[in-house]
């Protein structure tokens, strides 16, 4: 039996890159999906919400002189075509998606509704959530936990390209320590870069532990989801070890 019955997988913007700082690269994208693929064949009910940030952060282009609200739906859009991207590779890898877009467009995607969207995991689809919260001001980090928490997920997985939490940069600082385990009250209390305050407090007011992995290391999500090995850092409440 698989450790989680039904995962949310936030994959960023800059996963999708790969090596690159823009856009798609469709290898890269070709070995996550296998990673994704492999943890949907053992059995894990799975959705995913992507990120925008190869395409464009509204926060960004907004210092360029661009209303923030207006980049902010820019971004979001941005988030469609990662959706598309990674649903054209996952299909090609044998597993049934939907994508579900909290701004309306139906005629490249199902627009978001939450029962729907449960239905399918139910049978046997990916469900990938595409255009944030449809709302500007807020991140996908954010939009993740509140799809985790409108989803039932038994655990949020917030795949980056570090390993984990550090109790300081690990890029910057050579005598970071990595952290296996914090709680959301630390998390909050101490600024932890690799999500949003109001990611944070949601998982935490709908107790969903966090686990926080570099997706991009080979196996990394079978070992913790399926296997239930201890890999990366979980954000969880209780005391700290
Ligand atoms: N965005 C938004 N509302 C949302 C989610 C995202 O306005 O609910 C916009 C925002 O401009 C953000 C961009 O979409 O910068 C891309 O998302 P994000 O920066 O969270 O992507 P990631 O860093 O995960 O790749």
């Amino acid at each position: 039996m698989p450790k989680y019955n039904r995962v949310l997988l936030k994959l960023s913007g800059e996963v999708l890159a790969g090596d690159k700082h823009f856009g798609l690269d469709f290898d890269a994208m070709r070995r996550i999906g296998a990673e994704l693929a492999a943890v949907y064949n053992a059995g894990i009910q799975l959705c995913m919400v992507v990120g925008g940030g190869n395409m464009l952060r509204g926060r960004d282009i907004q210092t360029l002189g661009i209303e923030r609200a207006q980049a902010d739906y820019m971004g979001m859009l941005g988030t469609v075509i990662n959706a598309l991207g990674l649903q054209d590779v996952l299909e090609k890898l044998g597993v049934p998606t939907r994508v579900q877009t909290a701004i309306e467009m139906r005629a490249v995607a199902e627009p978001y509704i939450r029962r729907r969207a449960l239905r399918h995991m139910e049978k046997g689809r990916v469900v990938i959530f595409a255009a944030g919260t449809g709302s500007p001001f807020f991140s996908t980090d954010t939009t993740a936990a509140l799809r985790a928490a409108e989803m039932g997920a038994d655990c949020m997985v917030k795949g980056t390209k570090v390993d984990g939490i550090y109790d300081k940069d690990p890029k910057t600082h050579a005598d970071a320590k990595f952290l296996s385990r914090i709680t959301y009250r630390e998390a909050l209390r101490d600024g932890i870069e690799v999500m949003d305050a109001s990611a944070f407090s949601l998982c935490r007011e709908n107790g969903i532990p966090i686990l926080v992995l570099d997706v991009q290391s080979p196996g990394c999500l079978v070992s913790a989801l399926v296997k239930g090995e201890r890999i990366g850092t979980i954000v969880e409440e209780g005391e700290p070890e």
